[in-house]
């Protein structure tokens, strides 16, 4: 391909010229630090598009200057405005960084270029063009309106130099223009910005209609100058007697509310247009503007009849977005309506440039430039306010996008400047698995504006968030905890299932294994025991906690095994030592010793060492120093004292209950859980009404051992306590312990 030789010097001599018509235009920006400034932002920007063309074939640099004069002259704002303007596609397309922008200008700067950086990615072809997006994106991403506003005149100088796109880029901007940008400039107030996109959307989207109009307004031109001359000349006579110092003009309506009324209205042009509208612009100062709009409003009504439905004073009662105007539709002599719309010049810069122009006009003076950079600030922050607010007028934001605004989400974007939304709260690991599963579970980390930071860091709107992966990082089970979002929840939840899968087969390997050590045979029924047993929800979960050694089999007791079969025991299990103590030898001549109440006459005590409490089988013991012992007949020592000194024992049995509480200590075994000791005790307490003497717990390898001393009446009371203690999920065991 060839491309025409280019006139390098004339390209220069053209540079220059637009660069000193923006210098022109930026009134704001008068002082010798202004101006260095704006110097500075056009050489940089220069240097640094230098090998750019735009899709024309121009040099890339008209562009940013062109958005700076917007910003200058259309809008006008400030120094900083007009900087950002000339950078504002530099540290996306060029070597540029914030870094850069941040040391050559300011923060300020840095942040504003930063916003609109960011803000360019959301219409980059590819991502799809998120109307609800880019609403809330703007509620929620910038502090700085000027972000905004520069992003407004970047796309009115798209709009401007959209011929040399393709036609279906024109179409998609074209539409996002109609749909977003022009509806914004109207809530502003920028008013001819919003006609002049309305009018070139409408260009590329209809233009057959939109020639037609165009086509039919220039040809009537003469003829509404005519009607527009005639009519107003009363007027003018009677202003001029006043002295007032005016304009006026025969506005045509805009090519795309004449479309709009057409479409609407299903009528021809002529119809439409058949409603003709004029503006006078009074140069009253703004002491006597209000007076001097309403002597005109009466001098226009001396002429023609109003009609009395459609006068709107936004004088007296401005519009939320600061237009200011008296308007009435009076009727000609020809019949036909004709809306007349009265204001002063200052209100007729604020309906065109924005509330900019309001805050300009208030202070004035020869401070003129310096205050009015003050007043926008203050402008910006109303801006700000007027985004972030939900309230309601005719030409209502909210309504104009149906905007259904949801402060629970945020917006962060990748470093390609793609856009994401997520729920308040998400993380950075949320973040990274709403980009991809793979991502999220190769996440260790990331960096939130160029900052490092962990997988629970908590992100905010307008974050930039690039993360940081790694081949060996796999899903952890404490990432459930540092997730909010549902779906990354359930892409953690897959991902450790898997992993699981893997443990849980060697879980279920050393099980076997232990079985067939045991002779237990592996089968659904013994495994499916064992579960219940051990409260486990499933065998999957047994072999889980098997291959993690929560659960050591080697230390699991209370059971038999018969026939390869599981067999547990759920009362106490009686020492094998006691069972073969052959049960109380033949009673001595005594007669049955009693035990209980109304026994206190004999001197017997309990025996320490096997702590018989009532319902116990016992027997009496004869001391050397006098009195009697009650052992339990399976008492440690009782195959030894009985042996030995058969005579000195003595059959014995208990009378009745008693209100006497005993005590026993009870030994545990189980899972070490977290609230394990507490469950027991609740069980003991609360549910028993077991008085607790103590308690002590010892834990190794995921398993515990432990001691309770607790105060009983009898038998079948301590049965009924150690039954519920082994309903406890993880108690595997519960035996009383005869030694005290
Ligand atoms: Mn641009």
């Amino acid at each position: 391909m060839t491309t025409p030789p280019i006139d390098l010097e004339a390209e220069k001599q053209e540079i220059l010229r637009r660069y000193r018509g923006l210098l022109r235009a930026a009134k704001l920006s008068k002082s010798r630090a202004d101006r260095r400034a704006i110097r500075k932002a056009f050489d940089i920007s220069l240097e640094a598009h230098k090998d750019m063309r735009r899709k024309s074939g121009e040099p890339y640099i008209y562009h940013p200057i062109s958005v700076a004069r917007v910003v200058a002259e259309e809008m006008g704002l400030d120094t900083t405005s007009i900087v950002c303007a000339l950078l504002h596609d530099t540290v996306e397309d060029t070597y540029l960084t914030l870094d850069d922008v941040e040391q050559l200008f300011g923060k300020r700067e840095r942040d504003i270029v930063d916003g609109l950086t960011k803000m360019s990615g959301v219409f980059d072809p590819g991502t799809s063009a998120q109307a609800e997006n880019f609403r809330k994106m703007l509620l929620t991403l910038s502090d700085d309106a000027r972000v905004i506003l520069i992003k407004l005149a970047d796309r009115l100088d798209n709009m401007r130099t959209l011929d040399h796109m393709r036609p279906d880029k024109q179409q998609k901007i074209a539409s996002e223009t109609l749909f977003m940008y022009a509806p914004l400039a109207h809530r502003l107030g920028l008013y001819s910005m919003k006609t002049e996109l309305e009018d070139l959307s409408l260009k590329y989207k209809e233009p057959e209609d939109y020639e037609l109009i165009e086509t039919k307004l220039r040809k009537g031109k003469a003829v509404r100058t005519r009607f527009i001359n005639a009519f107003t000349l009363p007027i003018r006579r009677s202003l001029d007697e006043q002295g007032v110092a005016y304009e006026i003009l025969g506005r045509p309506k805009s090519i795309y509310s004449i479309w709009t009324k057409m479409q609407k209205q299903r009528v021809s042009f002529e119809e439409v247009y058949d409603v003709f509208a004029i503006r006078i612009i009074l140069e009253s100062d703004a002491e006597h503007e209000k007076a001097d709009a309403w002597r005109t409003y009466s001098i226009v009504t001396d002429y023609y009849q109003p009609n009395p439905d459609r006068l709107r004073d936004w004088i007296s009662l401005p519009k939320a977005n600061g237009y200011e105007s008296l308007h009435t539709t009076v009727m000609s002599p020809s019949g036909k309506w004709v809306e007349v719309q009265i204001r002063s010049r200052r209100m007729n810069e604020i309906a065109e440039k924005g509330l900019a122009a309001h805050w300009r006009y208030k202070q004035g003076g020869e401070d003129e430039g310096k205050a009015a950079s003050q007043n926008l600030d203050n402008w910006l922050v109303q801006v700000r306010e007027m985004l972030d607010s939900g309230e309601t007028d005719a030409v209502d934001f909210i309504d104009e996008f149906k905007l259904n605004l949801n402060s629970e989400e945020i917006y962060v974007f990748t470093p390609n400047g793609d856009l994401f939304n997520l729920p308040k709260g998400a993380t950075t690991l949320d973040f990274a698995f709403r980009v991809h599963t793979q991502i999220g579970s190769r996440c260790i980390g990331a960096k939130v504006n160029h900052k490092l930071v962990p997988l629970s860091h908590q992100l905010s709107s307008g974050d930039q968030v690039e993360i940081i992966t790694s081949r060996k990082q796999k899903p952890k089970e404490n990432w459930l905890n540092y997730v909010v979002t549902a779906s990354a929840r359930s892409k953690i939840r897959h991902a450790l299932r898997d992993e699981e899968r893997a443990v849980a087969n060697d879980g279920k390997d050393k099980l076997r294994k232990w079985m067939r050590r045991k002779e237990i045979a592996f089968n659904d029924a013994n495994i499916d025991s064992l579960m219940r047993r051990l409260k486990d929800d499933s065998p999957h979960a047994l072999f889980l906690r098997i291959a993690n050694g929560d659960l050591d089999l080697d230390r699991l007791g209370g059971f038999s095994v018969e026939k390869n079969k599981l067999v547990w025991i759920k009362t106490p299990a009686v020492p094998p030592s006691a069972t073969k103590v052959p049960v109380a030898q033949p009673p001595s001549k005594n007669d049955v010793l009693l035990i209980g109440e109304g026994m206190q006459k004999i001197d017997y005590s309990l025996a320490s060492c096997c702590n018989p409490i009532p319902g116990d089988e016992v027997f009496g013991f004869v001391m050397v120093s006098g009195g009697i012992k009650v052992h339990r007949q399976n008492c440690p020592n009782a195959t030894n004292l009985l042996s030995k000194y058969a005579y000195r024992a003595m059959k014995a049995q208990w009378t009745s209950r008693t209100a006497k509480q005993f005590e026993v200590t009870l030994n545990f075994t189980g899972i070490d859980d977290v609230g394990l000791v507490n469950a027991v005790t609740k069980v003991i307490s609360d549910d028993m009404h077991v008085n607790m003497r103590a308690i002590s717990f010892d834990s190794a390898d995921g398993t515990f051992d432990g001691l309770v001393r607790v105060l009983v009446t009898d038998t079948e009371h301590l049965k009924k306590l150690q039954a519920k203690l082994l309903d406890v999920p993880g108690v595997w065991t519960v035996e009383r312990v005869d030694e005290g």
